[in-house]
């Protein structure tokens, strides 16, 4: 690899250091999250003001072969995603890259992140109503592209499409009537019948957006569901917590 490269990237965290510089997170769509150094920036109104959260950007960078950091050398603005949007819609957007954060992102699968959360930017700023539903086709679109597809439409254990009752943490899935048994209680995520209907709708979930509602108590749990398929795969405890502001 060129030590000088450039790169498309989306800033997904940044935090100050030292007195002028920033540490900037970005995902990028050829080399998943590097980290950026970039040294001296708040000295500079122009550049500060592109660095901000969620920019997608053209960055020029440096690499230093013996260091896993990048260094930042200059960005181009492509688009400011936080600006001139409602509360609800950034905190869509902020939920989104709260879990890109910490994931792990393969090389192999950064293009296909990268598209997909730079798609969800711009779709979910279009979004009336029921945002969340559009997060969480995001999350089973993210799921697959990672390799821990969450199969909304086959019970975990018998395979067939019947109506589902839980999710199991274990099996990676949902849970059919017919296959569940009131000993997996302790171990499973009981889900009622309206939530069971969403979740089955929800790669298609564009077609029904306008016409349903969704009460704050079904919100936390399909959020809680998503969470736990992911700490699961990824063995640790994983957090949602902006979305607890909507
Ligand atoms: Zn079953």
């Amino acid at each position: 690899m060129s030590r000088d490269l450039k790169t498309n990237c989306l800033i997904i965290k940044k935090v100050n250091f030292r007195d002028t510089s920033l540490i900037i997170d970005v995902l990028t769509p050829e080399y998943g999250v590097i980290k950026v150094m970039a040294k001296g920036v708040r000295k500079s109104n122009k550049v500060i003001g592109i660095l901000e959260l969620l920019n997608e950007l053209e960055m020029e960078l440096y690499k230093n072969p013996s260091s896993d950091w990048y260094i930042f050398k200059s960005a181009q603005l492509i688009n400011a995603n936080l600006f001139n949007i409602k509360l609800h819609t950034s905190i869509l957007m902020q939920a989104a890259i709260e879990i890109i954060r910490q994931i792990i992102i393969t090389v192999d699968d950064s293009k296909a992140v990268y598209e997909l959360l730079t798609q969800y930017l711009q779709y979910i700023k279009t979004v009336p109503k029921n945002g969340i539903v559009i997060f969480w086709r995001f999350m089973l679109k993210l799921c697959k592209i990672i390799g821990i597809e969450l199969n909304v439409y086959n019970c975990i254990e018998c395979s067939h499409n019947n109506k589902f009752v839980a999710y199991f943490p274990q099996k990676h899935g949902f849970i059919c009537d017919i296959c569940y048994m009131p000993v997996y209680d302790e171990q499973v995520i009981r889900i009622n019948d309206i939530e069971a209907d969403l979740i089955r709708k929800l790669p298609n979930i564009g077609q029904f957006i306008n016409e349903i509602s969704i009460p704050k108590s079904i919100f936390k749990h399909i959020n809680k569901i998503f969470v736990i398929h992911l700490s699961e795969h990824f063995n640790k405890n994983m957090h949602l917590k902006s979305v607890e502001l909507l």
